[in-house]
């Protein structure tokens, strides 16, 4: 069993490349246990956990959060994984328990997606959400990532995801990193490094085998050259529902959707399953706080 997830930042050939990284089996296992998740839906979220939890590390602002979202017309439909920058994750499938007969499509989750985006979202306490997105293309998340990053940021970006999972449907292991060149950087290290990427085995596999992210990436991609990587935070599924937060959702709604909710309702939190429950009662004195605000 892997131990606390964690999240780690680093340089290398004297800052020319910004690396980042991440554990993130425990989140990817709890994500799976809370929703259910089928196989080809635990793979592609345990990746999608690990990419949000990296592009936290660019967040400042404190009560910020970044969004990776997917979209598309398959049979996968999509997910969406948050991380907030307190380092908490909370994530959903769009059709969690799909699972498809011929067994080597499990493993294939973009391509079980079909034709859709790839969207980052950036959001931050008193400011629009920022957004980017990029069309699927195919291969693995990490290669959507790369394209997102290299599209909408222009930044030339390398990605390393896995996930691997027990016969039992357990998760043996998740993580990745991202390795993105930096405008000073020597063109020829980074063909390099690209090369070099081609030929890293999946991150997963290696981390199951007892590797430290820091052995992978001195191993297959850094070797002789000076690289550092440090641990910044640690990361956990966490979500921030509560009683109040559905409280001031409901309120939004109209007067009349809320009369239609008379008898009371047990609204379901889509990130942890949290069920809250609102009586008729508690419904009434929304629609009294909602005309007294008029
Ligand atoms: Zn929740």
């Amino acid at each position: 069993m892997a131990g606390k997830d964690y999240l780690w930042r680093g340089t290398a050939y004297g800052g020319a490349f910004r690396i980042l990284a991440v554990e993130a089996t425990q989140a990817a296992q709890q994500a799976r246990d809370l929703h259910d998740l089928s196989p080809i839906n635990a793979l592609l979220m345990g990746k999608m956990l690990s990419a949000a939890a990296m592009l936290s590390l660019d967040l400042k602002a404190p009560g910020s959060e970044v969004s990776l979202r997917l979209d598309g017309s398959g049979p996968l439909s999509g997910a969406l994984a948050i991380c907030a920058s307190s380092r908490a994750l909370r994530c959903y499938a769009f059709n969690p328990r799909l699972y498809l007969d011929d067994p080597g499509e499990n493993f294939q989750p973009v391509k079980q997606l079909g034709n859709g985006t790839l969207s980052v979202i950036r959001s931050a306490p008193d400011k629009r959400p920022t957004s980017g997105y990029t069309s699927l293309v195919s291969g693995e998340l990490a290669q959507n990532l790369a394209h997102y990053y290299e599209q909408s940021e222009q930044i030339p970006t390398a990605v390393n995801l896995g996930v691997l999972i027990d016969k039992d449907a357990s998760i043996k292991a998740a993580g990745g990193f991202i390795i993105q060149q930096l405008p000073a950087a020597p063109a020829e290290i980074a063909e390099e490094l690209i090369a070099k990427l081609a030929r890293t085995p999946n991150v997963s596999d290696l981390m199951d085998m007892g590797l430290s992210l820091r052995d992978i990436l001195e191993r297959f991609m850094f070797d002789s050259a000076d690289f550092e990587l440090l641990p910044v935070h640690s990361v956990r599924y966490e979500c921030n529902c509560s009683k109040d937060r559905f409280a001031r959702a409901l309120i939004l709604l109209s007067v009349g959707e809320l009369e239609d909710m008379h008898a009371g309702i047990d609204p379901v939190c889509h990130f942890c399953t949290s069920t809250y429950h609102f009586s008729g009662g508690e419904i009434a004195a929304l629609i009294a706080a909602k005309e007294h605000r008029a």
